[in-house]
């Protein structure tokens, strides 16, 4: 029965998903296979009755005299041949167009009776108008080489021209220029400059660009505006306008002290994740917020027991989409989504740029433009000089306590290390050498994290030892090295991670140890050492030649053995 459910290619389970918007996984059993279908209860149900069918009719036809075998009866994609001896006439098994008819329904009594959302804010200035479009690529070609496309179908929108300063994007807004004013930034960054006049017009926009790079405020401003010029006012609104999704509390609560210190007409927000009382959190969100910033496990959790409202939520951010998909996000962030109007504007950002970020990107955004910031490949961290070793295991401690006894008190280095045992480890034996250090990883509490991350902002500890949790959303300006005891679980990673130094105009260092089993990172490392202009020490390259010979052996071993196999 589970070839005729899912049909030829999952064409038949795809098509039920479809039409029923839910998503369905089938677990084969030894004698029973188990289905689990995930979406809203009428929608389940559907999909539940349009199972059913296929599987009703299947046993009919396994019952009947003229038995149509399970080939066939796939290849008829959808459609039964007739039962009776009379003939081939080809009858429906499920009438596509009821349920088709059955979800618009749905859907439309779902949305009946939202308020409208207003989307377009933007007036351009005079200074930006009277920008060439040569003024407009070399700006684009001086900012990180950024890159920008519509994705909408058919005939191309212009891409809105960059706001190279603050007042040319909220010239109308004069608070929320004094709050800019008041922070003491000069100029906008690059994707602020490129994201504003695209967000303020009410398009979907795809941000791909690491922290760092100023993208909270790109998402956060625009946010604020769109908040409070709704045609319905914020007290008429009956819960939260604007939703962030991040993939971790330290970058939830990032967010959320950027909206605290940004706040714009007495905006309210509040930040709900994992490891921190349930209680209090539905109380703070029965107290009435504007903005929830929330990690997409602990924000399902409330939906489904009904403590959050998502319904009036208007705008929603998706950031560091791709650290979300790479932590198994993707069931909820896609349950809490059934719950958000599908008239929403919505914002995405992300570090990197695969094909599940891709697919996400086209599920859950309309129409969207997209700014690159950087290259379209790995951007090369170019405010970053970096050393790597080639080593061995057993010579790492001595190699990290030879590194530690040359920094200067005024050095702050976060050392990044793959498991938390290890980061347990180094971080007693350096406590046991009198040496201040903070641990940051998944298995501490949410309090002892929050006073680790405290410790080392304030400059009280200057040595932070973190797993790949920390390496992204932590936005400590004054990191001076990045040291990876551990080289990454990919190169993604090691980009990030090179990227917690260098910034806010700075110049960072950064030391990684590699040993042999971190060969298959090489080539790529190696790119990205070029690419940035650094050194390419010789025992890398070296590594990279001896595998890759060792490929071809290995390859050349494989052909020959086939050949012989060969009659
Ligand atoms: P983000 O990429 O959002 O993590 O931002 C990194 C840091 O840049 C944050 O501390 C921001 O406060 C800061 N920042 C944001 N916009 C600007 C700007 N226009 N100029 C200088 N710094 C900024």
């Amino acid at each position: 029965m589970i070839g005729v459910v899912i049909g030829r290619g999952g064409s038949k389970i795809k098509n039920i998903q479809s039409m029923t918007n839910t998503k369905i996984f089938i677990i084969q059993g030894d004698s029973e296979a188990v289905v689990k279908i995930f979406g809203s209860k009428d929608m389940k149900a559907k999909a539940k009755e349009a199972i059913e069918t296929i599987v009703k009719k299947q046993e009919e036809s396994y019952g009947s005299e003229s038995s149509v075998d399970n080939a066939a009866s796939q290849a008829s994609a959808g459609r039964e041949l007739s039962t009776d001896n009379t003939g081939t006439q080809a009858r429906p098994w499920i009438d596509w167009d009821r349920v088709r008819a059955g979800v618009v329904e749905w859907n439309k009594r779902k949305w009946a009776g939202l308020p409208p959302i207003k989307k377009n804010f933007y007036i351009e200035s005079q200074a930006t108008s009277s920008l060439s479009q040569v003024q407009v690529d070399n700006w684009r070609k001086e900012n990180f080489n950024i890159i920008c496309d519509d994705w909408k179908d058919g005939e191309k929108r212009s891409i809105p021209k960059p706001t190279l300063k603050f007042k040319d994007a909220f010239q109308h807004y004069p608070d929320l220029l004094k709050n800019i004013e008041k922070a003491g930034f000069q100029k906008p960054t690059p994707i602020q400059s490129q994201a504003w006049p695209i967000i303020l017009q009410g398009i979907d926009l795809i941000g791909v660009a690491q922290t760092g790079t100023g993208k909270t405020l790109s998402y956060l401003m625009p946010g604020f505006i769109h908040l409070n010029s709704q045609p319905v006012s914020r007290e008429e609104r009956n819960g939260p306008g604007m939703l962030v999704l991040t993939p971790t509390r330290e970058l939830a609560l990032q967010v959320e002290a950027e909206c605290s210190k940004y706040s714009y007409k007495g905006l309210t927000s509040i930040c709900i994740y994992g490891g921190e009382s349930r209680e209090q959190q539905i109380k703070d969100i029965a107290k009435g917020t504007d903005i929830i910033i929330a990690t997409p496990g602990r924000l399902n959790d409330l939906q489904m027991n009904k403590s959050v409202n998502l319904k009036s939520i208007t705008y929603l951010v998706l950031d560091e989409a791709d650290k979300m998909l790479d932590l198994g996000f993707d069931h909820q962030i896609m349950k809490i989504l059934f719950d958000i109007r599908p008239d929403r504007q919505t914002i995405m950002t992300s570090a990197t740029w695969p094909d599940t970020i891709h697919r996400l990107a086209q599920s859950y955004l309309k129409e969207p433009m997209i700014v690159y910031v950087g290259t379209l490949d790995l951007a090369a961290v170019n405010t970053v000089k970096q050393n790597v070793t080639v080593t061995t295991e057993e010579e790492k401690r001595s190699l990290i306590q030879e590194f530690l006894r040359n920094l200067s008190p005024k050095d702050k280095v976060i050392i990044f290390v793959n498991r938390k045992l290890v980061a347990d480890d180094l971080s007693s034996d350096l406590s046991l050498q009198g040496i201040p250090v903070q641990s940051l990883h998944g298995s501490r509490e949410q309090s002892d994290r929050e006073q680790a991350l405290n410790d080392f902002k304030s400059g009280d500890v200057k040595i932070l030892i973190a797993t790949d949790l920390a390496s992204r959303g932590l936005d400590v300006d004054d990191v001076t090295h990045v040291y990876n005891y551990d080289f990454p679980r990919n190169i993604e990673e090691y980009v990030h991670r090179v990227g917690r130094t260098g910034r806010a105009g700075k110049m960072g260092i950064s030391t990684t140890l590699m040993t042999q089993s971190d060969w298959k990172n090489v080539p790529e490392l190696i790119k990205i050492l070029e690419r940035a202009n650094q050194s390419v020490p010789e025992d890398l390259v070296t590594m990279a030649e001896q595998h890759k010979s060792g490929k071809r052996k290995k390859n050349s071993r494989k052909r020959h053995k086939k050949s012989r196999g060969k009659p």
